[in-house]
């Protein structure tokens, strides 16, 4: 690997949940303006070998690659801010990092040495995030260790970290993000919690060399002197990161504090060209701000058991694929969370999805709120309001076709009742072993499979391509058995694997319904603010065509009426989860 390559630290200072992942991206996306390749690694601290096995509720959505590894959504964050399709290298856990030494270390691999936490396991830490700069061939890492300074957890990556630094001084640079909070009594930004985390990071043999002051308020000259002066940090070099409507204002909020040029200065780099690049950024940026009309989108899911509170990390990918389509439309959208079960108890009538443009059925896992999604499905059908499923949403979309179109009685999938005489969505042949023997972790089916699309349909016309690949995530699938049966009665399925043998895409023809189709993989996973997905364009076309059947929508779905998301790491600290979600995931 060369000499010049250089590695960007980002780490957390008072508490979680302040948007690191959203700076390092951001950072990220500065670099790449000036001229350099970069490679993110996001580091998460935990002891599982990877986020598959984590429930979204608590940790917000499972990211996966295109190589079937399944990460953090702060990965998700990366790839859209820097249009790139990221690399298992990208990404490491505790477990994955122990894992791999105990069983090197099982296969004699250490030569008969004492294994120990320090050398070895911060040693292997090294060598992966030099193996990816050296893979990616890029001219700068940029490193994100989870959580905050303090945890116990990512000791061992400040640790190596720290290392790095003192191999090649001039080839790395720390970055805090801290937190000032304005007391509502005081009403005034106090700077001794980043003080006290800027010691601690001391105490690891750290001394950051940028801070960015996340706070509700811009930072004043005078605030950042004396931050400065009291982190040993020049003034210049901290950086004002005061709370904003949109992520996506974030990169050009940072350069109004040159943190790209000072973060070059710091690693001793001169710009490679004074980028232009960000100027696609700054037109997608202005088309968040400057839509003309509403586009009301109903999400209809079963991740929303969260007392008052509405969960929408564990979908975010989906959030961000509307937004990206909506705002190329010119269109401000709304989504609403609508939690399936409660069209089973009652609670809610479906009929209130008549005031929506569009409804999106999004994944999920387990038999909680279905009926309750197949109702929604039905009513999407019946009153023909534009409809995206995607992978369960796809597969209750073909249950429901099955039961009341086709007229299969006791049409079901058998995630949801395994003794269905009619098992219309079946479970994969080759995922029967691992749940029979609960091998749950990194088993289903995963990552970017290609699929041929059939000429005539939506599907074809929107990708406008014959050959797609996209990611997946699932262990059930369409059965084959009743294929003919479903074809019969109508359905199109208008995406297959290249053998023919897998169920891709399922849509109804356009002359029955303007926009009915469902994925078995998650589009939104390659959505990206500069590329929207072509799936989500075409169902938010179709949404703005659509006229709703009832009038009343702004007072159902105005935005300021809504309960405001929250994140879920609050959530779950509130103890407001179900205990039966975890169970549900697998
Ligand atoms: N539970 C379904 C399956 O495993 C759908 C998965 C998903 O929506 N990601 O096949």
């Amino acid at each position: 690997m060369s000499k010049n390559h250089k590695y960007v630290f980002v780490i957390g200072g008072v508490m979680s949940g302040v948007g690191k992942g959203i700076a390092t991206s951001a950072i990220g996306q500065i670099l790449q303006a000036k001229g350099f390749r970069i490679n993110p690694i996001k580091i998460d601290p935990y002891l599982n070998v990877d986020a598959g096995t984590m429930n979204p509720t608590e940790h917000g959505e499972v990211f996966v690659l295109d190589s079937g590894l399944e990460t953090d959504q702060d990965m998700g964050n990366y790839e859209r801010f820097l249009e790139m399709n990221l690399t298992p290298e990208d990404y490491m856990t505790s477990g994955m990092i122990y894992k791999h030494v105990i069983e090197r270390e099982r296969n004699l691999g250490y030569g008969g040495k004492c294994v120990e936490a320090i050398p070895h396991i911060t040693g292997e830490i090294v060598r992966r995030i030099m193996r990816a700069a050296e893979k990616t061939r890029s001219d700068i890492s940029l490193i994100e260790i989870g959580g905050t300074v303090g945890d116990y957890q990512n000791m061992m990556f400040l640790e190596a970290a720290r290392i790095l630094r003192l191999r090649q001084p001039e080839s790395v640079c720390f970055v805090l993000v801290s937190y000032l909070p304005v007391p509502s009594k005081l009403g005034e930004m106090k700077t001794k919690p980043t003080q006290t985390a800027v010691r601690m990071l001391n105490s690891y043999g750290i001394q950051p060399d940028i801070i960015i002051a996340r706070s509700t308020h811009p930072l004043d000259a005078r605030r950042k002197e004396k931050i400065g002066v009291s982190c040993n940090v020049h003034g210049d070099r901290v950086i004002s990161a005061p709370d904003i409507d949109s992520v996506y204002d974030v990169p050009l909020n940072f350069e109004k504090d040159h943190i790209g040029e000072t973060i070059l200065d710091v690693l001793r780099m001169k710009p490679k060209h004074n980028g232009t690049a960000l100027a696609s950024w700054k037109k997608f940026v202005a088309k968040t701000k400057n839509g003309t009309r509403d586009v009301t989108i109903a999400v209809v899911g079963k991740y929303f058991d969260s007392g008052d509170f509405v969960l929408s990390d564990a979908y975010l990918s989906v959030i961000e694929a509307i937004k990206f389509s909506s705002y190329w439309h010119n269109a401000r959208p709304k989504l609403t969370w609508i939690n399936a079960k409660e069209y089973e108890t009652g609670m809610r009538k479906v009929s209130e999805l008549a005031a929506f443009d569009g409804i999106i059925v999004p994944g999920g896992f387990g038999t909680s709120g279905i009926e309750g999604v197949i109702s929604a499905v039905q009513y999407a059908r019946e009153h023909k309001i534009p409809f995206l499923g995607l992978c369960y949403g796809m597969q209750l979309l073909t249950v429901e076709f099955a039961r009341h179109v086709a007229k299969i009685r006791n049409a079901h999938t058998v995630e949801v009742d395994p003794q269905t005489d009619a098992p219309i969505i079946d479970i994969m042949p080759d995922q029967k072993k691992f749940l029979a023997s609960g091998r749950y972790g990194a088993t289903m089916r995963l990552g970017a499979y290609p699929a041929k699309l059939k000429k005539g349909t939506i599907a074809r016309d929107a990708y406008g391509t014959e050959k797609i690949s996209e990611r997946h995530r699932h262990r059930y699938e369409v059965n084959p058995a009743f294929i003919n049966k479903l074809l019969a009665a109508g359905l199109v399925f208008s995406g297959t694997s290249p053998d023919d043998t897998l169920m891709e895409i399922a849509e109804l023809p356009r002359e029955v319904h303007p926009f009915m189709l469902g994925t078995q993989f998650h589009p939104e996973l390659k959505a990206r603010p500069l590329a929207p997905h072509p799936l989500f364009d075409a169902f938010i076309s179709a949404a703005l065509k659509s006229r709703p059947l009832l009038v009343h929508k702004q007072k159902t779905i105005d935005a300021k009426k809504q309960k405001a998301p929250i994140p879920s790491k609050k959530i779950s600290s509130l103890k407001l989860l179900k205990k039966t979600a975890f169970s549900s995931i697998v």
